[in-house]
């Protein structure tokens, strides 16, 4: 079965990264809550797509240069006046829940992995039993090789593939250790799943956002796919 990733939350349901999204995804019939993880400048790790506070909260500032007090200050627009979670609370949120994490590392806001990041990520799932069972991702490749030897995925941008093709980024997976890839949904179709596939490599997608692209990567049979819709992706694969 064809396993559904409530994309941070379920953004075009319940806003970008909001605790009220993730309570909802909590408690939803589907396999995997995606989020992104950036460090505060006093060391905590909190729970927010953009490196920075511009783009969806009342607050402006990158994450990285500002204590965890500040970050939390912050309301987040869309949600019920929700506040960044920190790595803890969200381990809290889904204390007892089924749903497995998809965790994603991302760059600073120069696209830069953070120094020392990663090791701390993974004590903190540790400290809070969630590191057995969480899937990590990266669109950056060392990133995601730094994160050997748990499961992980490369995040295979639509640049990338275009500029090193199927060919080659099956070549730097398997270069790097790396079982699993996944594409944007528009990218995919049954030609590159199979190239992948007899590559040896897990194939999922991201960003299957509409009714349209939901279909498609359940017609496909990825692996796993993303979405900003969990509801609406849970009906249509309920209804087939
Ligand atoms: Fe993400």
């Amino acid at each position: 079965m064809t396993r559904i990733a409530s994309h941070r939350g379920g953004t075009l349901e319940f806003g970008d990264s909001t605790p009220a999204g993730f309570k909802a995804t909590a408690r939803m019939a589907l396999e995997e809550v995606e989020f992104d993880l950036h460090p505060t400048a006093d060391g905590a790790i909190v729970v927010h797509h953009d490196p920075t506070l511009d783009r969806t909260t009342d607050r402006t500032g990158a994450i990285a240069g500002l204590p965890l007090a500040e970050v939390q200050a912050a309301t987040i627009d869309y949600g019920q006046s929700g506040h960044p979670l920190t790595l803890a609370e969200f381990c809290g949120i889904f204390a007892g829940s089924p749903v497995a994490f998809r965790c994603e590392i991302k760059p600073g806001a120069d696209g830069r992995a953070y120094d020392g990041f990663v090791p701390k990520v993974i004590v903190e799932l540790a400290t809070h039993e969630r590191l057995e069972g969480t899937t990590f991702s990266s669109f950056l490749l060392d990133t995601v090789e730094a994160l050997a030897p748990h499961p992980r995925l490369w995040l295979v941008s639509e640049p990338v593939l275009r500029q090193v093709g199927t060919r080659g980024v099956i070549a730097l997976a398997q270069a790097r250790g790396i079982a699993e890839i996944g594409v944007h949904i528009d990218e995919a179709d049954a030609a590159l799943m199979a190239e992948v596939q007899a590559a040896g490599l897990a194939f999922g997608c991201w960003a299957a956002h509409s009714a349209t692209q939901i279909s498609k990567a359940l017609d496909l049979g990825v692996k796993v796919f993303t979405t900003d819709r969990p509801s609406l992706a849970i009906a249509i694969r309920d209804a087939r």
